[in-house]
């Protein structure tokens, strides 16, 4: 039986509804996104035993099985319990978009959760293909509350944060759609959103991304990007197992980053710098920050040399992204030379420093480029995603 919110309510054989360990009395409808315990519930509602939980699990997110049919080692007449119980679902694909680069963008519409005036959001994810390992750009939240002046997500507006199942579902459609290489998987959490305003939905995908038995990613292969929410920056550093931290920064001091960034006002760029330099980075690796060139706003040398005397003596990575534009983006790429500049300071000052290169600008996947979409241009053709 399904209530208001598309939950399962789950009847014992003939009897009374059974109250599950989990979520109180229910358990979702759709068991993709759940972890060990929540599975644990949805089969003991079943009347199975909990090492079931761990079959279906398996069959989830290290298998990816795309229906309970698919689960052979279940037996049948539980896989047709499952099916008629529950749902194995992932979001679902409306558009993908091809770069001349090889990079590929998704463009999701999910549902609309009940009391949802607006219609269905969309969110998108990215595959970026590169010779030694491909990477995937995943998103937390339709749209984003942040209001970045420079990032069009921000700009476009925030509708939700996403559910766990639906951050989950993201990286199983690009790496099943994904040509078949041997190389290993990089995932990012730099799409659209601030993965830590969405704390919990988030933490969860990242622990069965993480899990052995789950997706089976590297820690050190996982890397999430925050403009550094304090308090949900102190919770991250205490979980069990971490992702690499990338902090989005933008500027060499907090006058200039308030201009850019209304988030500096809560939360204060030094404070974010101490925060990240007690944060547990996956085998002894550095901490990374994210620094978009913006042309004649904050890349200049003399501003690169303020940029030193903030980092110094903290280990760290600087990426400078030089700023990716857009017609609805108040602000002009760096020069060439301009970067060269920046980046030559840095490195003078023993500062590891890359510059990140654009990848799929063409069709607006590249950082920056990602924003919610409605009506018309979200409701195009279905793609199949084989
Ligand atoms: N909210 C998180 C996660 C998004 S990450 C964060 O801000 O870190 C997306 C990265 O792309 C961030 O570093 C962001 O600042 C950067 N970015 C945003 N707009 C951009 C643009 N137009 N060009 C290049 N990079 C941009």
């Amino acid at each position: 039986m399904r209530d208001a919110q598309g939950r399962t309510t789950v009847h014992a054989r003939g009897g009374a509804p059974l109250r599950l360990k989990y979520d109180a009395a229910m358990v979702p409808a759709n068991l993709f996104g759940l972890e060990k315990g929540g599975l644990e519930a949805a089969m003991e509602a079943l009347g199975e035993p909990p090492y079931r939980a761990r079959q279906v699990y398996s069959w989830l997110y290290r298998k990816r099985a795309r229906s309970f049919a698919d689960m052979t080692d279940l037996g049948k007449e539980l896989r047709r319990r499952l099916e008629a119980e529950y749902e194995l679902r992932w979001p679902e694909v409306v558009e993908r978009s091809l770069s001349y680069d090889g990079t590929r963008k998704y463009l999701f519409r999910l549902e609309a959760l009940p009391g949802e005036r607006t219609g269905p959001a969309t969110v998108e994810s990215v595959y970026i293909p590169e010779e030694s390992r491909r990477t995937i750009c995943i998103s937390t939240q339709a749209g984003c509350p942040l209001k970045c002046a420079f990032c069009l997500t921000g700009i476009a507006g925030y509708k939700r944060n996403l559910r766990t199942w639906e951050i989950l579902g993201q990286v199983a459609t690009v790496m099943e759609d994904a040509p078949a290489r041997e190389l290993p998987w990089n995932i990012v959490v730099m799409g659209m959103g601030e993965p830590l305003l969405n704390y919990e939905a988030t933490v969860s995908a990242l622990r069965v991304l993480m899990d052995p038995e789950g997706f089976a990613v590297a820690p050190k292969k996982l890397t999430l990007s925050t403009v550094g929410i304090l308090p949900g920056l102190e919770r991250l550093m205490q979980e069990p197992v971490r992702p690499n931290l990338a902090i989005s920064l933008h500027a060499p001091n907090a006058a200039l980053r308030r201009a850019l960034m209304p988030v500096e006002e809560k939360y204060p760029l030094e404070s974010v710098i101490e925060a990240a330099s007690r944060y547990p980075i996956p085998r002894g690796g550095l901490v990374t920050y994210e620094y978009v060139l913006l042309r004649g706003v904050n890349d200049s040398p003399a501003q690169a040399r303020e940029l030193v005397r903030l980092l110094k003596g903290h280990r760290v990575k600087v990426n400078l992204i030089p700023l990716n534009p857009a017609p609805e983006i108040p602000f002009r790429p760096p020069t060439p030379e301009a970067v060269e500049a920046f980046c030559r300071v840095l490195a003078g000052a023993r500062l590891t420093v890359s510059v990140r290169r654009p990848r799929g600008q063409d069709i607006l996947a590249a950082c920056g480029q990602l924003h919610l979409r409605h009506g018309r241009a979200a409701a195009a053709e279905p793609v199949p995603v084989s």
